[in-house]
């Protein structure tokens, strides 16, 4: 799996490919000048031989929790974020593995988006978890038939869902608000949890950011578990993120045999990200990253909109991404996108994710596809597009 994985990220791999497949940051806007004079700021304070440099607290270092409670009051406005509600991980993935590790018992259900962020179903294989998955439409995760699911059907009763509401990967779209109340709902009337994987949420393009499912959840039944990363902000390679969560579950978690005898999770880390966002830097930051990706999504929409071929484009729809790295692609149902990858990749340079990779029903997906507008400059992105075009326009022409 891993060498097929990385095949479809890299295409041929001899450099020429445009990978609108890669769904990572681009590497030009990674921090690295103020995470130097971060880590300089962090290395000389006086407590550092006493605090982060020491083994840390099970629930990550209190500077930091209280710091991420601020920015998630102050940037996303969130009512709900205070320094308790808060532990630290290695990011969002290892807040999933955590979570299935410790809430989760062998052989439970969990419940997915079709499609969903692909990496999670190994999570789920790992812990012997049953997955299902239930449709989304232009507006996200159909809550609707979920609640229908439940209500029909006794034997199906999930311990956890999972959900990607915010700009979610990999169709870009964010939940709206009814959805949102409706999912927290039906949780606490059938008794499961919701890992909310909210990683794009400081990435949404618009001026007042979606809320997190935690502004939903009710403190006398929790049932949330906001998963959060400064993967996407500061660089995937900090490994450090955060869970936002009542402290009845935070107590659960850190009983992890990892968290007890390791020393707590990247206090050294964790101290670099305090000065960030003690600086004010963190905030800035990410208004330069919205407004930049906004840029790169709306050429990646124009390009697409000026070059589908006629025939091909009066049944191919997308919805305009408001946020986060990606935008998914839905071609008449009798284009076959992974077909249309080889030869995308061996004839036209360009890569892409076929759309089966997201679900374990390749047949729902096998006429979709994910875009990347966040890896490649604009203009790699409107060239890469281009050459999609003509993938396309050829394949319809076979
Ligand atoms: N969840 C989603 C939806 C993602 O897109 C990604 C990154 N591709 C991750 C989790 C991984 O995040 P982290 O680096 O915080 O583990």
């Amino acid at each position: 799996m891993a060498s097929s994985v990385s095949q479809t990220l890299y295409g041929k791999g001899d450099g020429d490919t445009i990978l609108l497949s890669k769904g990572h940051p681009n590497p030009k806007l990674l921090p690295l000048d103020a995470l130097a004079t971060a880590l300089e700021t962090s290395c000389t304070r006086s407590q550092a031989p006493t605090t982060h440099m020491q083994y840390g607290s099970p629930y990550g270092l209190t500077e930091l929790r209280k710091e991420i409670a601020r920015m998630l009051r102050e940037e996303t406005g969130s009512t709900t974020a205070r320094e308790e509600n808060i532990m630290i991980t290695n990011g969002s993935g290892q807040a999933l593995d955590m979570i299935c590790a410790l809430m989760l018992r062998r052989g439970d259900l969990v419940v997915v988006e079709n499609p969903t962020y692909f990496l999670a179903f190994y999570t789920f294989r790992d812990y012997g978890l049953h997955v299902a998955e239930i449709d989304t439409d232009e507006h996200g995760l159909q809550v609707e038939i979920l609640e229908q699911r439940l209500g029909s059907d006794a034997t199906f009763r999930p311990a956890l869902v999972y959900t990607v509401p915010i700009c979610q990967n990999p169709t870009g779209v964010t939940l709206p608000r009814e959805r949102m109340r409706k999912l927290v709902e039906l949780s606490r009337r059938y008794h499961f949890k919701i890992a909310s994987d909210e990683v794009y949420g400081m990435l949404s393009f618009a001026e007042a950011p979606p809320p997190s499912l935690m502004a939903f959840d009710d403190p006398q039944q929790p049932t949330v578990l906001a998963m959060n990363s400064f993967s996407k902000i500061l660089g995937p390679g900090m490994r450090l993120g955060w869970i936002e969560t009542h402290p009845s579950h935070i107590e659960r978690l850190v009983s992890s045999g990892l968290l007890l005898s390791g020393g707590g999770l990247n206090p050294f880390t964790s101290a670099i990200v305090v000065e960030l966002l003690r600086s004010g830097f963190q905030q800035q930051h990410v208004s330069r990253l919205r407004l930049h990706y906004a840029a790169c999504c709306h050429a990646m929409c124009q390009t697409l909109d000026e070059c589908l071929p006629p025939e091909i484009a009066a049944d191919t729809h997308y919805v305009h991404p408001e946020g986060g790295f990606f935008l998914w692609l839905r071609l008449p149902s009798w284009v076959d996108t992974e077909q249309l990858l080889e030869l995308a990749v061996a004839e036209h340079g360009v890569s892409f994710f076929a759309g089966a990779r997201f679900t374990s029903v390749p047949d729902s997906q096998r006429h979709t596809l994910r875009l990347c507008f966040a890896w490649l400059d604009r203009d790699h992105i409107v060239a890469g597009v281009r050459r999609l075009g003509a993938a396309i326009q050829a394949y319809a022409r076979q």
